[in-house]
């Protein structure tokens, strides 16, 4: 027998049986993103790798180990996206999508980065997320995080804890570096390799790190609230009222940092214990410099992304999981005579709403019926067996009751009568 090639290490399958719950999540997503007045963006797969590089920044850990690049035939550097944000920008750019105008975008789909794969964390996964170009103040970060908010609730889905916190303008980002550098060097020795090579360049990432001594001597860390100037503390306190108001919970955490370089002012994450050690759903911020730093006008901005594996596993934990049936109306047909209205009834049924599955090929009636029940059908349509065009034999499955005559005119609501569909 010939080798069986498994898919790429932190790549999943998702099987028929695993994606009900992604559609229903999917469905959500896009539901409330079209409430709040956001538009779909779809941007390529495959990026220039400069794009991240640039963007994301060299030191993150996204740049420095996790992307996927490669040459292509022409001599193209290019990558897999890690995220979608530097896309977003690059199209709103390239389309002028902000000219003028303020923008509310939302993408979905597929990202790559080459992590060790472990629950929740994979080397393909999914992102949702939505940006918001065009508003500086703090209205809008507000409104993003409803948005998430929102989608938790439709999802029926509880114990996720918004955190915010406010990395300041550009000044205080840097006086706040500055302690932070002093900071950590006095306390050099502690430090895991990562986070002290961090030390010169970017002492922000060291508030993210993981390593749980480095985390002990994080916990000390000065706080940025005492760096900020007076518009960054009054864009927060905007924020943080404009939560209270709409009745959302959240913490303030000060040393809630972001792995990417082009956050300002505003970052927020949503974290659960629900997840183990990949706690994190979403995770956004205020990135007010991109859109020029990649070529556009200057255009404040804030967004955020939600990773849907997690999200799934999450409303599958609270019990959300009930699949769409596969099947509604199953048609047999009884003979050879049936085959041809076996078809149109099928097709019938379907404009009037209904999955239908139509038996292919041949075989006894009483082994079609058995079919019909593996489907999970709610009824069986035989045809063939009247000896008229105008009616069926129709069957509620499932011990709903006994098999009848039904005319072809009333066999649409004779179907509705036992499936959910109205
Ligand atoms: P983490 O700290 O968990 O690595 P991150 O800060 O790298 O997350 P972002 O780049 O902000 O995450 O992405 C937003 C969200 O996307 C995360 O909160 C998470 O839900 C999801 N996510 C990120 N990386 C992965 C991954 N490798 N597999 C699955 N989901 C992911
Ligand atoms: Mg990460």
């Amino acid at each position: 027998m010939a080798h069986k090639l498994q898919a790429v290490r932190g790549m999943n399958d998702l099987l028929p049986e695993q994606i009900g719950v992604w559609h229903r999540v999917e469905a959500v997503l896009r539901e409330v993103a079209w409430s709040y007045g956001y538009q779909e963006i779809r941007t390529p797969v495959i990026e220039k790798t400069e794009l991240f590089t640039q963007s994301i920044g060299d030191h993150s850990d996204i740049v420095q180990k996790e992307m996927y690049t490669f040459i292509d035939s022409g001599g193209e550097n290019l990558a897999l996206r890690p995220e979608a944000t530097a896309s977003t920008v690059r199209a709103c750019n390239q389309h002028g999508l902000l000219h003028n105008q303020q923008r509310r975008l939302w993408y979905l789909g597929p990202m790559f980065r080459r992590e060790r794969p472990q629950k929740g964390r994979y080397r393909q996964f999914h992102q949702f997320g939505i940006e918001a170009f065009g508003w500086p103040g703090p209205d809008i970060d507000a409104e993003v995080i409803r948005a998430a908010a929102g989608i938790w609730g439709r999802l029926g889905v509880e114990d996720v804890h918004l955190q915010v916190n406010t990395l300041g303008s550009p000044q205080a980002g840097a006086a706040y570096r500055r302690a932070l550098r002093a900071y950590f060097a006095q306390h050099r020795r502690c430090l895991d390799p990562d986070s002290l090579r961090r030390l010169e360049t970017h002492p922000l990432r060291i508030l993210d790190s993981k390593v749980a001594a480095t985390r002990e001597v994080v916990a000390g860390a000065p706080d940025i609230r005492s760096f900020l100037d007076g518009p960054s503390r009054a864009h927060f306190d905007g924020l943080c009222e404009s939560l209270r108001h709409s009745g959302i919970q959240y913490r303030v955490n000060p040393h809630l940092v972001r792995g990417l370089d082009y956050y300002t002012a505003t970052v927020f994450e949503w974290v659960t214990d629900q997840l183990g050690a990949q706690n994190a759903v979403c995770a956004g911020g205020r990135y007010d410099q991109l859109v020029e730093k990649r070529g556009g006008r200057p255009t404040p901005a804030v967004g955020f992304a939600i990773g849907i594996e997690r999200l799934v596993e999450l409303v599958r934990g609270q019990g959300g999981d009930a699949a769409r049936p596969v099947t509604d109306v199953y048609v047999a047909c009884a003979d050879d005579q049936g085959r041809a209205e076996a078809v149109s009834v099928s097709e019938m049924l379907r404009r009037a709403g209904f999955a239908v599955t139509t038996h292919c090929g041949c075989g006894k009636l009483n082994k079609q019926m058995k079919r019909a029940d593996q489907s999970g059908a709610r009824v069986a349509v035989i045809t063939g067996l009247v000896q008229t065009a105008e009616a069926v034999q129709a069957k509620p499955l499932r011990n709903q009751g006994v098999e009848q005559r039904v005319s072809i005119d009333a066999l649409v609501d004779w179907c509705r009568t036992y499936t959910e569909r109205s």
